[in-house]
C-alpha cells in the first residue's frame, strides 16, 4: 500500500488510497479445490509490506515501543511475528491479527532488516525492510498542522462510484509522511490506519478509503471522520468538514415511494413490492455483478446481481424496458440499473425486490423473509 503518485508540477496533488491493503484476503482461506467448501488452514502466509502506524520515524522507519503492521494474506493463524536482531530474530506476539494483516510492537533489540511471520511452522517475510531508528532519531512530531480536511462525499456507500475520499492541507516546509486513519464516531476507534508517503505540504492532498477494515472485512456502517497527522502519530488532527457517513448498502429507489406486499403475501410472494412512479431511477442497493439481465412472464423484466463480498443476489423486477446492462457487467453501489415499471405480471408501478441467500438466485439458496426490514434500514439512511 504506497500508491503515491505525484502527478504534475508545480500544484501536485497526491492521490493516496487505501485500497489494495489487504484487499485479497476476506475469505481467504476458504478452499474449494475439493468441492467441500472446508477452511483450509494450510494456506501458508504472505506478506506484501511493513508500515509504520504509531510513534513512527517514518512510513518505515521505527524505533523500539513503535506499533507496526504487516500487510499480506493468510495472516489469521499467524502466533509470533519476528524481528531482525542482533544474533537472529526476535519473535513477539501479535498485538493484533487479521487475515490481512498483523501489528507488533517493536521489541527491544530489534534492528533494520526484513520482518517475519510464524503460522503454525508457515513463515513468510516482508519483501522490504523496516528500519529501525534510536529513539533519539525520533522527530518532535509537534510540527505537523492541518490546515484542513474535508470528505467527499459526505454520504458514501461500500463499492460506491465515489468512495470516501478526504482533501486536506497542511503547512509544513518539506514533504512529510502522513498518517490517515479513519475513526468509528461511535466506538472512537480507527478501524484503518495508513501511511502517505512525502505529502506535499501547501497544496491539496487526496487519500482515499476503500471502505474495509485492516482485517480486511467490510466496515461498519455508520459515521466516521478522517483524522490526519504526521506519521509517528504524536500529532493528530480532525476538522468538523472531514466527517463522513458510510453504509454497505443503498436503498435503489430516491424518489416518493411506498411499500407494498412484503414476504410471504399472497401465493408465496419471495420479495418486497415497493411502490413509485413508472420511469422512476432504479439503482443498484450493492455493487456487484450482473448475473442475469432476463424477462419472464410473471417478473416482467428483471436483473439480479451478485452482491459484492456479500454471497447474497439481490433480484430487481417489473422493469420498465430490459436494464441497459450486460449479463456479467460490474455494477457499483448506487450505480443506475433500470426504471421503475409494470412489466409482467404486476398491477401498478413498482419494484418487486428478492434478497437470495447464497450461493445465490434459484441456485441453492434461497429468498430471505427479512427483505423488508433490509429495505427499511436502506432506506433511513439512503
Ligand atoms: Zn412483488
Amino acid at each position: 500500500m504506497q500508491p503515491t503518485t505525484p502527478a504534475g508540477r508545480g500544484w501536485r496533488r497526491l492521490i493516496a488510497t487505501a485500497a489494495g491493503a489487504g484487499a485479497i484476503c476476506f475469505g481467504a482461506g476458504i478452499a474449494s479445490a475439493s468441492g467441500g467448501g472446508g477452511v483450509n488452514v494450510a494456506d501458508p502466509p504472505r506478506l506484501s509490506d511493513v508500515i509504520c502506524v504509531q510513534t513512527c520515524a517514518g512510513a518505515r522507519r521505527a524505533t523500539v515501543g513503535s506499533r507496526v503492521r504487516l500487510e499480506g494474506r493468510h495472516l489469521e493463524a499467524v502466533q509470533e511475528v519476528r524481528f531482525a536482531g542482533g544474533g537472529g530474530r526476535i519473535g513477539v506476539a501479535p498485538a493484533a491479527v487479521g487475515a490481512g494483516a498483523v501489528e507488533a510492537m517493536v521489541p527491544s533489540g530489534a534492528v533494520t532488516g526484513t520482518v517475519a511471520v510464524d503460522a503454525y511452522g508457515s513463515e513468510a517475510e516482508t519483501p522490504v525492510a523496516l528500519e529501525i531508528v534510536s529513539a533519539g532519531a525520533m522527530p518532535e512530531g509537534s510540527d505537523f498542522k492541518l490546515t484542513s480536511a474535508a470528505a467527499k462525499p459526505r454520504k458514501t456507500y461500500y463499492d460506491g462510484a465515489k468512495p470516501p475520499q478526504v482533501a486536506y492541507l497542511f503547512q509544513g516546509q518539506a514533504s512529510t509522511d502522513v498518517r490517515i486513519d479513519v475513526v468509528d464516531r461511535a466506538t472512537k476507534e480507527a478501524v484503518r490506519t495508513w501511511v502517505v508517503e512525502d505529502a506535499v505540504p501547501n497544496a491539496e492532498n487526496v487519500a482515499e478509503w476503500d471502505g474495509r477494515t485492516s482485517e480486511g472485512a467490510v466496515a461498519p456502517n455508520g459515521k466516521y471522520k478522517f483524522r490526519i497527522g504526521n506519521a509517528a502519530g504524536t500529532a493528530v488532527e480532525t476538522t468538523a468538514d472531514s466527517r463522513f457517513g458510510f453504509y454497505k448498502y443503498r436503498f435503489p429507489i430516491r424518489a416518493e415511494h411506498g411499500y407494498g406486499d412484503g414476504y410471504g403475501a399472497g401465493r408465496g410472494h419471495q420479495g418486497q413490492d415497493v411502490f413509485a412512479n413508472c420511469g422512476t431511477t432504479l439503482r443498484a442497493v450493492r455493487g456487484g455483478r450482473v448475473q442475469w439481465n432476463k424477462s419472464h412472464s410473471a417478473a416482467g423484466n428483471y436483473l439480479v446481481i451478485d452482491g459484492k463480498r456479500t454471497k447474497k443476489d439481490f433480484m430487481y423486477a417489473h422493469m420498465l424496458a430490459p436494464s441497459p446492462l450486460q449479463e456479467g457487467d460490474r455494477v457499483r453501489t448506487g450505480q443506475r440499473i433500470g426504471q421503475v415499471g409494470d412489466s409482467g405480471n404486476a398491477s401498478g408501478c413498482h419494484l418487486h425486490f428478492e434478497a437470495w441467500s447464497g450461493p445465490g438466485w434459484y441456485e441453492g439458496g434461497h429468498a430471505l423473509s427479512s427483505v423488508r426490514r433490509m429495505l427499511k434500514t436502506w432506506d433511513a439512511w439512503s
